[in-house]
C-alpha cells in the first residue's frame, strides 16, 4: 500500500512553488509559509502569494523584521487574516526564541503562535520527515472512501485519523507519504468524479468495489448561515482621495484598514439607523448600493453612504484615519470586502 502510494507520487506528483525539487530537502521556511497559506484556501489562489512573500521575505528572519502593516498589506486578498496576524507573531517567536531554526518536532512546533496540530504534523513530516499523521480535506476524503466510512463528518474524523495513522505506520519515507497522501486526494480522489482507474489504492477501495465513492464522506447538514447588516462609508475630500482608519482589535479584520464602518448586526431594522456621531458630523447620504460578502460564519451586506469632504476627526474612532488615492490601495491591508466596496464607489 505505501509503496504503492510512494511509487505513484513519484511519478505524478505536481510542481508546486513549495516543494523541494527532487534529491532536496524541503526549506522549512517554506513548507511552513505554506501550510498556513494552504489552511481554508486552494494551492490555486496560493501561488502568488507564496511567490510574493517569498521574494519579499526571503527567510524567516527578513519576515520577522517586517512591520504586521507590511505583513497584512501582502496577505490582503487571502483572507482570515488572524493567519497573517499569527504568521508574522510565529516568524518573530522562531527568530527570537529559536535563533531562526524552526523546532523539528510535532511538540516543538505546537508551542508557536497559529500552529495547530494538523499544521505541527504536516510540517514535522514534511520538513523534517518525522513519522507524524496530518489530515486535511483532502486526507479525510481518501480515507473515508478507501474504507467505506458511512458515519458523517465531523462524527467520523477520530476514526479517520485512526485509520490513517494505520496507512502510514512504519513507512519508510514520511515526508513524502504526507504529501503523497493528500496530493491523492487533490489530484485523483476528487470531491466529484473520482479517477478511480489512475488510483493505486483501487485494487483495496472499498467505496470502489462498492460504487458509492461520490457519496463519501458523507457530511451533516449545515445550518444556513445568518445575514448581518450595515453601512459602510465612502468619505472623499474631493480631491481624488477617499478615507480609510485600521479597524481596532485583535478580532474579524482586526489591523486591517477598511473604509469606516458601522457595527455588523443581525437585527436589519436597527442596522438601517444613521449612527448619532455619522448623522452630526459627516452627514452622509445613501449611494442605493450595497456590497455583499460571504464569510465563514455569516453573509454580510453593508449599504454604501457617501459624503464629501467630512469632519470626520471628530468621530471617534476615526482620528487616526488616513485619505488615501485609489491607485495606492496595494500599500494597504484592506480585505477583499473592502477592495470590492472600493471598486464600487472609485470615480466617484
Ligand atoms: S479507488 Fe477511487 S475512491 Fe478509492 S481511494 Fe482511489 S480514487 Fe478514491
Amino acid at each position: 500500500m505505501q509503496d504503492r502510494l510512494l511509487g505513484w507520487f513519484d511519478r505524478h506528483q505536481r510542481v508546486l512553488p513549495w516543494r523541494a525539487r527532487k534529491g532536496r530537502r524541503p526549506d522549512p521556511y517554506h513548507v511552513w509559509l505554506s501550510e498556513i497559506m494552504l489552511q481554508q484556501t486552494t494551492v490555486v489562489t496560493v501561488g502568488p502569494y507564496f511567490e510574493k512573500f517569498l521574494k519579499k521575505w526571503p527567510s524567516v528572519q527578513k519576515l520577522a523584521a517586517a512591520s504586521q502593516d507590511e505583513v497584512l498589506a501582502a496577505w490582503a486578498g487571502l483572507g482570515y487574516y488572524a493567519r497573517a496576524r499569527n504568521l508574522h507573531k510565529c516568524a518573530q517567536a522562531v527568530t527570537n526564541d529559536y535563533g531562526g531554526v524552526f523546532p523539528d518536532t510535532e511538540e516543538g512546533l505546537l508551542e508557536l503562535p497559529g500552529i495547530g496540530p494538523y499544521t505541527a504534523a504536516a510540517i514535522a513530516s514534511i520538513a523534517f520527515d518525522v513519522p507524524a499523521t496530518a489530515v486535511d480535506g483532502n486526507v479525510e476524503r481518501v480515507v473515508s472512501r478507501f474504507f467505506s466510512i458511512e458515519e458523517p463528518l465531523p462524527a467520523s474524523k477520530k476514526t479517520i485519523r485512526e485509520k490513517a495513522a494505520q496507512l502510514a505506520k512504519g513507512v519508510s519515507r514520511p515526508g513524502d507519504f504526507t504529501q503523497a497522501f493528500m496530493e491523492l486526494g487533490a489530484t485523483v480522489c476528487t470531491p466529484r468524479k473520482p479517477k478511480c482507474g489512475l488510483c493505486p489504492w483501487k485494487d483495496d477501495c472499498a467505496a470502489r468495489r462498492k460504487g458509492n465513492a461520490e457519496e463519501l464522506p458523507r457530511k451533516l447538514a449545515k445550518a444556513a448561515k445568518p445575514v448581518r447588516y450595515g453601512k459602510v462609508f465612502w468619505l472623499s475630500d474631493g480631491k481624488g482621495r477617499f478615507l480609510i482608519h485600521k479597524r481596532a482589535g485583535q478580532g474579524l479584520y482586526g489591523g486591517m484598514y477598511q473604509l469606516p464602518t458601522t457595527e455588523w448586526i443581525t437585527d436589519r431594522k436597527a442596522a438601517a439607523k444613521l449612527p448619532a456621531p455619522f448623522q452630526e458630523t459627516i452627514k452622509p447620504c445613501p449611494l442605493g448600493e450595497s456590497v455583499r460578502h460571504s464569510l465563514t460564519h455569516f453573509d454580510l451586506v453593508l449599504e454604501i453612504w457617501t459624503a464629501k469632504a467630512p469632519r470626520a476627526g471628530t468621530v471617534k474612532g476615526l482620528e487616526e484615519a488616513c485619505w488615501i488615492h485609489s491607485e495606492n490601495i496595494g500599500d494597504y491591508g484592506l480585505p477583499t470586502l473592502m477592495r470590492k466596496a472600493i471598486g464600487l464607489c472609485a470615480g466617484l
